[in-house]
């Protein structure tokens, strides 16, 4: 399939921003978008790139009554040479198809997906920031459109893809968080749609999100929902606990969503023979780590801050201090090396970097 495009004109064009310490996450989008769309005679067709813009929808749309959509994540990076990269690509588009799947969704083409991915970046490039640690995110979305107010599969349905600019997680080096595991509030059970990248999954975290900023933490820590003890995963992060020099985080049960950053650190650290390890934990397990001195670091995995080391964790009114408070070296190793990978200064063993700026 051809993917049309239609450039801005002039006049059209947005002022791109300068100010790379000023961009933050997820507010700013570039000139263009990709769009795409499905019913049932047709399959995914008339792929297109637009200026970008708002869309019209019927407010019986599907998607706005019953939640059928997925989407996913990923940045494109600019090396000091100015070359243009993206990271594991295909993973997010084969993650997306497995998305759809449990929200009943028609796969997409990941050929075509990626190459959408490459003009559109390609075609917004001006608006890849320079300074180190900034990116431009890409959102794909997929959401049901037919106008129907009843509780079925859609027939038919929109997929796009924006990109916009957005600033390094840790301009000032790393910031160590506090993170907070309900006991009351549960992201997914297995069963559930926790495998999948689907904004239901986070409209039900919005509560327990709230209660741990009123905390005084920056994310919730998920445990598992049936027996309510098992560490799962962070609100927008996989999570990795170092415990007597063995790196463990917990196996994909099905309610966990299988980051490609987790699968990366994961591959990184047997690569450099560090033992690491997928099995369930319990949150007293990790507590009595941390009284006993055998718990070295706790560190989260994701596309939006690479790793993010954890200096506390809360749990129905105990602290668990980790170490003095600082990032460990596995931690800063991690977030060096994928840093690198990304942005195409390391060396990269396992063919994880691409560059697509021809
Ligand atoms: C996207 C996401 C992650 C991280 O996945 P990456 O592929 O590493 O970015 C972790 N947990 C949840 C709930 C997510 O939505």
């Amino acid at each position: 399939m051809d993917i049309k495009v239609t450039p801005c004109s002039d006049n059209q064009r947005k002022p791109i921003p300068t100010d790379d310490n000023a961009l933050g996450f997820g507010r700013l989008f570039s000139d263009h978008m990709f769009l795409m769309n499905y019913d049932p005679d047709r399959g995914w067709h008339n792929a297109r790139i637009e200026p970008y813009g708002p869309l019209s929808l019927d407010p019986a749309s599907m998607v706005l009554h019953y939640g059928q959509e997925v989407f996913e994540g990923l940045k494109a990076y600019r090396g000091a040479d100015s070359s243009v990269r993206l990271f594991r690509p295909r993973d997010n588009y084969e993650r997306l198809n497995r998305s759809c799947e449990r929200l009943v969704i028609p796969p997409v083409d990941v050929d075509l997906m990626v190459e959408a991915t490459k003009q559109l970046v390609m075609l917004d490039k001006a608006w890849i920031p320079r300074s180190e640690g900034c990116s431009m995110y890409v959102r794909p979305t997929i959401i049901a459109i037919d106008p129907f107010v009843g509780v079925a599969p859609s027939q038919t349905y929109l997929c796009y893809i924006i990109v916009g600019p957005v600033g390094a997680y840790y301009p000032e080096g790393f910031n160590p968080v506090g993170i907070w595991a309900s006991a009351d509030y549960v992201r997914a059970v297995r069963g559930g749609m926790g495998e999948a990248k689907t904004g239901g999954n986070y409209a039900g975290s919005l509560k327990a999100q709230a209660a741990a900023k009123a905390e005084g933490y920056s994310q919730v820590l998920w445990l598992d929902a049936l027996e309510r003890k098992y560490v799962e995963e962070v609100g927008t992060m996989n999570i990795f606990f170092k415990i007597n020099g063995t790196v463990v985080t917990s196996p994909l049960t099905g309610s966990i969503l299988p980051g490609i950053t987790r699968d990366s650190v994961m591959r990184l650290l047997t690569h450099w023979d560090m033992p690491v390890q997928e099995r369930m934990l319990t949150i007293d397990e990790l507590f009595a780590a941390g009284a006993d001195g055998s718990l070295e670091e706790i560190f989260g995995s994701g596309t939006a801050a690479i790793i993010t080391p954890v200096k506390e964790i809360a749990y129905k009114g105990d602290k668990l201090s980790v170490g003095d408070g600082t990032t460990g070296p596995v931690a800063q190793r991690l977030y060096d090396s994928i840093l690198a990978l990304q942005y195409g200064t390391g060396e990269d063993p396992f063919g994880w970097s691409e560059r697509i700026d021809g």
